[in-house]
């Protein structure tokens, strides 16, 4: 039987959406993408901060945050924010959120990330075969630095790493300097993860993989997708702004907005959003080698093509809100406080990162509709977790049968 006959609709162009759209057409079916706007414009997967990171497999449900959020909320360098209009609409997040805070529930996450984190580069690997990447992904490692007073956090983190069997090397005081001399000494240790790799442009990297896609016979329509009716055989059909579309499957990959169409074929998956923002540094990639973290403060800066990108907060505020213009001035601070000479900042950014209150992704069937797949909720890894979600979705659509356990990334969990 050629699955060339079988017809799959992809609802979102980011990295999710594009990297199913190819290792679906690659087993042979015929795949039309949707986006409401141009790929890579503005979603998530072009703003983030570049990082292919198989190591970070410790989530954010983890015991000792309840105690460190009220200091991180009132900190004025702190990384985490709140837009107070939200907060009733986000309470049964927070409370699933904390009662994912578990030593057990944090460590069920902690595995179930690294079983697909581990998978990552090999899956990327696959797709950068058929694209020439050789100047946008950089194989530099990414590097964590801090100083003493969240010490006993990182112990907690480095603990866990060991025992999943994630790569790090512990680095001191004076391996950082040699690593990044640019650095202004304001850390006290760090932690170097050798294997990871970063983007030097994410949106460049998505295009090349989306024309890839286009070049495999792939179809695109920007179109917004607006509800997903089904036949009387249960095949879905895609109804946009313009126009309907019959699929014998379709994939909901469209990152935080998803939850808008699992709530109108009638699932209800608690999927909000850690808003992030990245302004850009022009001409002063030179300044770093690689990606570095400062996780007192909880944001990174990572040398790109258009600059320095510096990265950070996680605003619970939802998809409607403005930007904050705070917690740029806080990026731009936390950048100064890191490094001399920097100028003006441009690009203010704000992007919505897809997170459920269990920090683990939806890769799996709907609950209701056996032809309707889920690939997102992939929180600050969405751009890592690009190509094994998209290989993992092709090997479901398909029945293949498999070695990992999915059960986890199922949205059944929440039924
Ligand atoms: C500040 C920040 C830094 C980050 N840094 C990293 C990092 O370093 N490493 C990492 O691994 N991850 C990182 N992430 C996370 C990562 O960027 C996201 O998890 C990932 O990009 C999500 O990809 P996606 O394809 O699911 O969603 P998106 O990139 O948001 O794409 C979804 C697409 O769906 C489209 N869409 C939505 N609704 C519809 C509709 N109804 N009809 C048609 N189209 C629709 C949107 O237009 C969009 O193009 C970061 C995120 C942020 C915000």
């Amino acid at each position: 039987m050629s699955l060339g006959k079988f017809s799959v609709g992809v609802i979102g162009a980011g990295i999710q959406g594009v990297c199913c759209g190819l290792f679906l057409i690659k087993k042979g079916f015929a795949v039309t993408l949707f986006d409401k706007d141009e790929p890579g414009d503005l979603s998530a997967s072009y703003g983030n901060a570049g990082h292919f990171s198989p190591y970070a497999s410790i989530p954010l449900n983890r015991p000792d945050i309840l105690t460190d959020v009220p200091a991180m909320l009132i900190s004025s360098t702190g990384p985490l924010a709140l837009k107070w209009n939200y907060v009733p609409k986000m309470i049964p997040w927070f409370l699933k959120f904390i009662k994912n805070c578990s030593t057990k529930n944090m460590m069920h996450t902690a595995k179930y990330m690294h079983q697909i984190l581990d998978l990552a580069l090999p899956a990327y690997d696959e797709l950068f075969e058929e694209i020439d990447v050789s100047e946008l992904v950089e194989k530099k490692g990414i590097m964590y630095i801090w100083n003493d007073q969240n010490l006993k956090s990182r112990e907690l983190e480095i603990n866990i790493r060991d025992k999943i069997g994630a790569e790090q090397q512990l680095l001191n005081k004076q391996e950082i300097h040699d690593l990044e001399p640019n650095i202004k000494k304001v850390y006290h240790a760090g932690v170097f993860y050798k294997k990871a790799r970063h983007a030097r442009n994410p949106k460049k990297i998505l295009l090349k993989l989306f024309d890839l896609f286009l070049k495999k016979g792939g179809k695109f329509e920007k179109q917004n997708v607006e509800t997903i009716n089904f036949d009387s055989s249960e095949k879905p059909i895609v109804k946009t702004n313009l126009n309907s579309y019959a699929f014998d499957k379709a994939i909901i990959a469209c990152g935080a907005f998803s939850k808008k169409l699992t709530d109108q074929i009638d699932e209800k998956i608690p999927l909000d959003t850690e808003r992030g923002y990245h302004i850009h540094f022009k001409d002063c990639d030179h300044l770093i080698s690689r990606p570095v973290v400062f996780l007192n403060r909880g944001f990174g800066m990572t040398p790109m093509e258009q600059g320095l990108r510096v990265v950070g907060t996680v605003e619970f505020g939802g998809l409607d809100n403005p930007i904050t213009k705070n917690r740029i001035k806080n990026l731009v601070n936390n950048a100064k406080f890191m490094l001399d000479g920097l100028p003006q900042h441009e690009d203010e950014w704000l992007g919505f990162r897809p997170t459920l209150p269990d920090y683990l992704p939806v890769i799996g069937p709907s609950k209701n509709y056996k032809n309707i797949f889920y690939s997102f909720g992939h929180h600050h890894l969405g751009w890592t977790l690009g190509a094994i979600s998209g290989k993992i979705i092709s090997g479901l659509v398909t029945k293949e049968n498999t070695n990992l356990d999915l059960k986890p990334y199922s949205s059944l969990r929440f039924s």
